[in-house]
């Protein structure tokens, strides 16, 4: 009755016509029950406005984030060899190595496969690509390991797919694939952020499949190698793209976690391959990176990146509750090449050339923990799509075998 009590005794009217509106005169006047029915008609209407903008409220909340934030980095071609075991003396990684002690960490873990194009749809799907073809849509038809028919993956229960089926609401930023209308209308709760660059996946796609074009692009790759002939190539174009798909996707990481729209962020992230973005020795962002540098050094923005994440989400409240996967599509590319060799094969332990790392936080895990039983990648769609709290270790163990299905050429 705030606002009753409010117009009571105010002069209402002008010259002979004013008169002091009084409360007791009205409800005499109308009557006890019109007088409630028309003053008290707002209130009702106030009422049912906030009983149901709190139940719009309330529900909102209830859906918005039952459990904490599920973050999944995709780092391309970040190999386990040269991040730890063989690591660089100049490139430190703070980030990378404090997370590393405070949580899980598999030390034999193997990419599904060797190339970004099978790998991440394999990583999303939890199932070895054995093939890929492109397909108008636009589409990607996958063929699965030990099997002949061909799937559009809009139609296979990937990842993203599971977790918009539990109502989550996920944010994809990626770069490599295109996703057409039929992709995304099997998953309503989920949004791509993509940075169409690497145009040559799709334009090049068809041409690199016939003899012609895989014999100028292995020719390109044995150019782009050659000393004092780098000159010949396009290299403005490739040195300046990387860098915008990057500072793209950490934008968009950094807004999807700042605006708390999203239950799950899955982020394919176009480093450490080169350019170099980072100078070792400064710490600094550059796009004219020292000569000599190599891929090794991208290292570094690779834990630069952890630790801005990390910072948004701390001071966000949201790091301790948030379940966090750090991992790669496939090995370096330069692991193999005898020349360029900086992880030598183990004694005794198969393909250690071929690892890549896998650090899991998540708020029921114990403490930090070396895990040496042999994984695979794959593990980690199942892991991710189960709820929070039904994941467990177990769900990470590959279904055949841990070996993925590899080519010697890393794309
Ligand atoms: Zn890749």
């Amino acid at each position: 009755m705030v606002s009753a009590v409010a117009i009571n005794g105010l002069r209402v009217g002008f010259g002979d016509h004013a008169y002091y509106f009084n409360l007791a005169n009205q409800a005499i006047q109308l009557g006890w029950p019109k007088f409630l029915l028309i003053y008290g008609f707002p209130f009702v209407i106030l009422a049912w406005f906030i009983h149901f903008q709190e139940d719009r409220f309330r529900r909102g909340l209830a859906k918005a984030r039952p459990n904490g934030l599920v973050l999944l980095l995709i780092f391309d071609e970040w190999d386990y060899n040269w991040t730890f075991p063989h690591r660089p003396s100049n490139i430190r990684m703070p980030e990378v190595d404090r997370f590393t002690s405070e949580n899980i960490n598999f030390n034999r873990t193997y990419p599904p496969t060797n190339e970004t194009i099978r790998s991440i749809p394999s990583l999303l799907t939890g199932r070895v690509v054995e093939d890929v073809r492109t397909a108008p849509g636009p589409d990607l038809l996958l063929r699965f390991r030990g099997e002949s028919n061909w799937i559009p993956w809009s139609q296979v229960p990937d990842l993203p797919y599971q977790l918009s089926n539990q109502g989550l609401r996920t944010c994809f930023i990626t770069h490599v694939h295109a996703f057409g209308p039929a992709y995304m209308q099997a998953r309503p709760n989920l949004e791509i952020r993509r940075k169409p660059y690497y145009k040559e996946w799709e334009e090049g796609q068809a041409r690199y499949q016939t003899f012609t074009g895989s014999f100028v692009r292995q020719w390109m790759c044995v150019l782009e190698n050659l000393p004092g002939i780098s000159f010949l190539r396009n290299h403005g174009s490739r040195v300046d793209s990387v860098p915008t798909v990057y500072l793209h996707a950490l934008n968009e990481t950094l807004n999807a976690i700042h605006s708390r729209n999203f239950d799950a962020i899955i982020v394919h992230w176009p480093i450490p391959p080169a350019p170099v973005m980072v100078d070792p020795s400064t710490g600094e962002f550059t796009s004219h990176p020292p000569k000599g540098l190599r891929l090794t050094e991208n290292l570094v923005l690779v834990d630069k990146t952890l630790g801005r994440i990390r910072h948004e989400m701390e001071s966000q409240g949201l790091w301790d509750t948030a379940t966090i996967v750090l991992t790669s599509d496939h090995w370096q590319r330069f692991a193999s090449d005898p020349k360029q060799v900086k992880a030598p094969d183990e004694a005794g332990v198969e393909a250690s050339q071929q690892r890549v790392p896998l650090l899991i936080k998540w708020p029921q895990s114990p403490d930090h923990q070396v895990i040496r039983a042999p994984m695979n990648v794959v593990g980690v769609a199942r892991f991710l799509a189960s709820p929070e709290a039904s994941r467990n270790l177990e769900q990470l163990q590959p279904l055949d075998g841990h070996l993925g299905s590899y080519s010697p050429w890393i794309k």
